[in-house]
């Protein structure tokens, strides 16, 4: 058994890793010698004896004294309705068709990428590959085509262990494409860290994707491989309700499995997260339930708002109305993610007392 110093690295391995709870959103990952990040799992590669250590104040799935702070800030900062702060809500979608063709839905977080580089506002952009032999995992995009090879969305953590290490080269003004609980570590990191504001300054944006669950790369893959399916898909869907399909796209068309096969995969920390719209993020994107091939837009934030008004006015996006209708629907969806999660962490919590 690993020490459990009060805010060092044995206390992350004990309370979140050993407890089978990493959701892989690969904030400790890249930050030092000690973690990596292999074919979907987070690996300890050797024990550190500080007993303060950064991994354990970014992870978003370590309930610990040292959050409260951010606990605190969070109930400060985020609105009485669940989906969090918001300046605006509405739907939109790529101008460019060729793009939307390639994206998941309406190309909103792809199109706002290479506008944000094609204007200067950013010089890289972290994202999710799309995997190879092994699972997604982050990577560092710089130009258009690169933004659109990782289009579309994979349902398993990645890491974006590209993240610590472009900082770790000093490279400023990126853009972060994440979960919830990847923006969660990026609020983490501008609190919790003394030099915390400095580094989160070299993150111009921040988008954040709504998120319900994600599921377990190894046994998605045994799952494929099982059914005689390349793991090397073109996409995945999860189909609007009252469909129940989890869809795999392969080059010759697709394999559909009920969501009843797939639920058993989803990451056990998901079921602590009480964020589905990623409030953390300076916009959050989702689908749109009720126009297929839009996303959801939310602005949280004024860079936020100054990018998206700057991609709407040069025609990089196109815009709609989100009606009253949907929002009480995505509201009530996050209000329930949110009661869900806190009644789970408080399970989890009497369990190990
Ligand atoms: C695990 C997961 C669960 C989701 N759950 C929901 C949900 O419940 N409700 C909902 O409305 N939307 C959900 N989404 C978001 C949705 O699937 C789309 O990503 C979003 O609507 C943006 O669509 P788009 O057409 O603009 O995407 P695109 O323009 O195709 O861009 C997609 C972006 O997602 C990034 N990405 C892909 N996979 C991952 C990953 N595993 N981790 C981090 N980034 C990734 C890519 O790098 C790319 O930048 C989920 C996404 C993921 C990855």
């Amino acid at each position: 058994m690993i020490s459990e110093k009060s805010e060092g690295q044995g206390c992350l391995i004990n309370k979140v890793i050993a407890r089978g709870l990493c959701v892989r959103c690969g904030a400790c990952v890249g930050l030092c010698p000690y973690f990596n990040y292999y074919n979907g799992e987070v690996v300890v590669i050797d024990q550190c004896h500080s007993d303060n250590s950064r991994c354990l104040q970014l992870c978003p799935l370590a309930e610990h004294e040292a959050t409260t702070p951010l606990y605190q800030a969070k109930v400060k900062e985020a609105s009485d309705i669940a989906i969090g702060p918001l300046r605006e809500i509405f739907l939109a979608r790529a101008r460019d068709r060729e793009l939307r063709a390639k994206s998941q839905y309406g190309g909103a977080v792809s199109a706002l990428l290479i506008y944000a580089l094609e204007n200067g506002l950013i010089k890289g952009a972290v994202m999710t590959d799309k995997g190879d032999d092994l699972a997604p995992k982050g990577m560092l995009a710089r130009d258009r085509d690169q933004v659109i090879a990782c289009s579309g969305s994979r349902y398993s953590g990645s890491a974006a262990l590209e993240l610590n290490l472009c900082l770790k080269t000093g490279m400023d003004q990126l853009g972060v494409v994440g979960l919830p609980c990847q923006m969660e570590a990026l609020a983490r990191m501008r609190r919790m860290l003394p030099d915390g504001a400095a580094i989160s300054q070299k993150i111009a944006l921040k988008i954040g994707l709504f998120c319900t669950w994600a599921i377990d790369y190894r046994g998605f893959s045994t799952l494929l491989k099982t059914r005689g399916i390349d793991t090397k898909a073109e996409g995945y869907d999860i189909l609007p309700p009252p469909a129940d399909v989890f869809r795999v796209k392969n080059k010759t068309g697709y394999d559909d499995f009920s969501l009843s096969d797939i639920r058993p995969l989803i990451q056990k920390g998901c079921s602590l997260c009480q964020d589905m719209t990623a409030q953390w993020a300076d916009i959050s994107i989702g689908t749109a339930e009720e126009k297929p091939g839009w996303n959801t837009i939310i602005v949280r934030t004024s860079v936020g708002a100054e990018i998206i008004r700057k991609a709407l006015e040069d025609n990089f996006l196109e815009r709609d109305h989100f009606s009253k209708k949907g929002l009480e629907h995505l509201n009530a969806a996050a209000a329930n993610k949110r009661l869900k999660g806190i009644k789970a962490r408080r399970d989890l919590d009497r369990s190990h007392q």
